[in-house]
């Protein structure tokens, strides 16, 4: 137990036991919580009870830590994984996974090869990617699984219709590939009842139908988290959420998803300040009254957007404080009035929200971005992954 003393209004004085609490712990650390990640994905499976489940782990699994996420969605109704890149892929394969992965997006150069010789599926939605695989696929001694993309409607990295029935045509006559399933992405699952979903549904629907006339009998994916909790018509053969198995809700609509990352510090030192003293670069904020601050060091080079100087709350010694004046590459200064706050307290900096603490949510409306974009932006190595 701590020895300092606490009394309203000052600063405790540094003793050996808070210096050691502040020491103990990393400067800046995302706490991961495999419970709510497991929650999450039993929750998922049984809203797709049809289809199976794909994990999405890409951008090292929204920045949870692909390896350990894969491991444990797997252990919690996933059978699939999701990345983005082979190397991603080739990542899960070193961490000891071998559970079936769809890699979907690598430059036209790529080597295949390694990624077949691992098992690795590939996505792919350009001739030239299909001829690439195939030559790769002779050089592993493997054929390639592989899953042809259309592009329904997002303009983004699937197949045009208009180019669609010759894909299909030379995926069907090139026997160094299997085709296991054709797949699309939607643009706007998470405004349920937009009308893009449907005309990007019958999209869907055709190109299927002239992958059957072409002589292959594909399984079908379409549905990320929106989709998988809002169209169970969409469900088909596998469901690829990523977001939702975070914990992060992309749909207006309740459900009990349970956030996975908590990012937190503590605090390394308070100090007095007096009515009109000024905090931080630019001296942007100044007390109306005589305060107590604590300085958090954490900052934007760990992933805390300087977008939020000024508008971002803490948890800190059991309610939320403002942070006031610029947010700095590495610290934060936190308004605690007369509070007493110790050397070496425990600050939340955001989380799951359950105790009113701060979320990922919250920084992205303020920040006017998503939730994706906080939780990958917590930089690594300087943000310590510790799991739970
Ligand atoms: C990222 C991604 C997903 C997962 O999307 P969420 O909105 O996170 O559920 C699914 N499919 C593809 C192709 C993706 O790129």
């Amino acid at each position: 137990m701590s020895a300092a003393p606490r009394v309203a209004g000052r600063p405790p004085i540094t003793c050996y036991d808070t210096m050691n609490r502040a020491m103990a712990a990393p400067r800046a650390e995302v706490v991961i919580d495999l419970d709510n990640l497991r929650h999450n994905t039993a929750y998922l499976a049984a809203r797709a009870p049809g289809a199976e489940l794909m994990a999405v782990v890409k951008a090292d699994g929204y920045g949870h830590g692909a390896v350990e996420v894969a491991r444990t969605a797997l252990g919690s109704g996933a059978t699939w994984l999701g990345s983005c890149s082979i190397p991603e892929a080739l990542a899960l394969r070193a961490g000891g996974i071998t559970a079936p992965v769809l890699a979907w997006l690598d430059t036209p150069d790529t080597d295949f090869a390694p990624a077949i010789a691992e098992g690795v599926d590939l996505g792919l939605s350009t001739p030239r990617a299909l001829e690439s695989a195939a030559a790769a696929a002779r050089r592993a001694g493997r054929r390639a699984r592989v899953h042809l993309k259309i592009d329904t409607g997002l303009s983004r990295n699937g197949c045009p219709a208009d180019e669609w029935e010759a894909f299909v045509e030379l995926a069907a006559a090139t026997p160094e590939v299997e085709v296991h399933a054709i797949w699309s992405h939607l643009a706007c699952a998470d405004e349920p009842g937009h009308p893009a979903t449907d005309a990007q549904a019958e999209r869907f629907d055709d190109a299927y139908r002239a992958a059957l006339r072409a002589g292959l009998d594909p399984k079908r994916h379409l549905a990320n988290s929106a989709a998988l909790l809002t169209r169970p018509d969409l469900h088909f053969d596998l469901v690829r959420p990523g977001i939702a198995l975070y914990g992060l809700n992309p749909v207006p609509d309740e459900h009990d998803l349970r956030p996975v990352m908590t990012f937190r510090s503590s605090v390394v030192r308070t100090k007095r300040i007096r009515a009109g003293e000024s905090v931080s670069y630019g001296l942007t904020w100044t007390a109306k009254s005589d305060t107590s601050l604590a300085l958090v060091p954490v900052g934007y080079a760990d992933g805390v957007p300087r977008a939020l100087s000024n508008r971002m709350h803490v948890r800190l010694a059991g309610r939320r404080r403002p942070v006031v004046g610029r947010v700095c590459m590495d610290q934060v200064v936190v308004d605690c009035g007369d509070d007493e706050i110790a050397e070496g307290d425990e600050v939340v900096l955001f989380g799951t929200g359950v105790d009113g603490g701060p979320t990922a949510r919250e920084w992205a409306d303020t920040t006017g971005t998503i939730d994706y974009e906080i939780v990958t932006g917590m930089h690594r190595p300087r943000v310590v992954r510790t799991y739970r």
